[in-house]
């Protein structure tokens, strides 16, 4: 029929329109480990060496012959003469001759001759030769740990047998030297950095940080904190925009604020083409007189204007540049609504994988849960909704979960798409399925956790 409009795409058609636009990875660089926090591995991390590089006691104790303390029990312990002292960042090279301990501390690696460590909750410590000399019954009260002022004893008494290589951290237990620790394609989080520097690393091969340009377009638009005027609002979106692109992993580039006029958008995106991986607009995608985004993407690529079966998300236009001089790089291009509910969620759902594709992140994983809605969750019919909500909790803190494991959720305000209050509160979208136009209270949905 001549006025049917096209039909709309799914989330996930969108979604899949883009990554298959966003091209390869961005490439690499090596950066400091102190550098490396958020940013995702090019190459694996590999063992530099084995991890332990050698075999050290787990445990405060003795370093002893396991076969000299095999009898060892409470009433019947063995006496051992106590020879030396291993610390951590000590020599290996210690003589333990048979019947003699060392006193070894966690980490210090265990003397070449000794083959098991007896735990300091498992001795007795003797500081007078000759009182026990005779081998009688131990003389004073168990000690509970290891003082590493207290001066090495001169035996010390077993109570407890171990067998050998008990309290050993062996040589390349965790990690062999030469084996990746960490995979390409994993963004670096604090673990990351620890394994990496454990595994020897100063340094790792991360894809370069995408960089956004963003910009605000509208003439009733003012820089937050600025005077409104008559009919003035303040620019949520762009300080909105660049956080979110920052908490993705991104460097952002305020790009500021164009009036509604081709000339002025035209001139705030050009110069930031040679600059940015991708361009982030918001308002004015619309096809009113004054919405001139469309015209200004067309002008340095082309653009698709899309009607994206989702709420709130409408309107939205997504795109390329040409290649641009400086690497042959096609420059992303979104323009996402003005009003900023839906600037934020559209960033979410397609602005963000765009981001994590260039990136080099080898897997999306979308952070979901089931839940149980308190409130009636309505929206329009055909589109899929993402209604802001938040989660019950318990007087701890912890999210209330029924016998089926489900969450509670409750919406968090007002779910007009211009009002930020509810998004500010929410901890989560809750997913309503195009095929219903509302979901009852007590009804079960899919949310979608908002945690970065
Ligand atoms: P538009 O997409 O330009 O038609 O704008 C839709 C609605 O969003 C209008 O009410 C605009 O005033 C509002 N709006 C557009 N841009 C912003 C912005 N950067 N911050 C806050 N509200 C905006
Ligand atoms: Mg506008």
């Amino acid at each position: 029929v001549a006025n049917d409009p096209e039909p709309m795409l799914s989330v996930e058609a969108a979604e899949e329109r883009i990554l298959a636009a966003a091209g390869a990875p961005l490439p690499d660089e090596e950066v400091a480990l102190d550098a490396a926090l958020g940013r995702v591995l090019a190459e694996p991390v590999l063992g530099a060496f084995d991890l332990p590089p050698w075999d050290n006691s787990s445990m405060d104790g003795y370093a002893v012959h396991a076969a000299d303390v095999a009898s060892a029990t409470e009433t019947a312990p063995v006496r051992l003469r106590v020879v030396g002292e291993v610390r951590a960042g000590g020599t290996a090279e210690v003589d333990v001759p048979p019947g003699c301990a060392v006193r070894i501390a966690t980490g210090a690696p265990l003397p070449r001759s000794a083959d098991a460590v007896v735990p300091v909750e498992s001795t007795i410590a003797s500081v007078d030769a000759a009182a026990d000399a005779n081998q009688a019954a131990p003389p004073g009260p168990r000690i509970a740990g290891f003082d590493p002022a207290s001066p090495v004893p001169v035996a010390c008494f077993v109570v407890a047998a171990v067998a050998s290589g008990a309290y050993v951290r062996r040589r390349g237990e965790d990690v062999r030297a030469g084996t990746a620790v960490l995979e390409p394609g994993r963004r670096i989080a604090p673990a990351q950095i620890a394994m990496a520097a454990a595994a020897g690393a100063g340094t790792v091969r991360v894809h370069c940080r995408p960089v956004a340009g963003v910009l605000s377009t509208g003439d009733e638009l003012r820089s937050a904190g600025q005077p409104l005027g008559e009919s003035g609002i303040p620019d949520a979106n762009r300080p909105g925009l660049l956080a979110m692109c920052r908490a993705a992993g991104a460097d952002a580039i305020d790009l500021g604020i164009a009036p509604d006029s081709l000339d002025a958008v035209m001139a705030a995106l050009k110069p930031a083409i040679e600059r940015v991986d991708l361009l982030i607009v918001s308002g004015g995608v619309s096809v009113g007189p004054y919405d001139v985004v469309r015209s200004a993407f067309a002008a340095v690529g082309s653009v698709d204007l899309w009607r994206v079966a989702v709420q709130p998300g409408k309107p939205f236009a997504f795109g390329r540049t040409e290649p641009r001089s400086g690497d042959g790089r096609r420059v992303l291009l979104f323009g996402l609504p003005g009003n900023p509910v839906s600037a934020l969620v559209t960033f979410e759902l397609f602005v963000k994988p765009a981001l994590r594709r260039i990136s080099g992140v080898a897997t999306a994983t979308l952070d979901t849960d089931r839940a149980v809605t308190d409130d009636r969750l309505s929206k329009g019919p055909g589109r899929r909704g993402y209604l802001r909500v938040v989660v019950a909790r318990d007087g701890s803190g912890r999210p209330i979960r029924d016998d089926r494991g489900r969450l509670r959720v409750r919406q968090s305000g007002g779910q007009g798409s211009n009002m930020l209050g509810a998004m500010a509160a929410a901890e989560a979208l809750a997913v309503v399925p195009e095929t219903v136009d509302a979901i009852d209270a007590g009804g079960e949905v899919e949310i979608r956790w908002l945690r970065t």
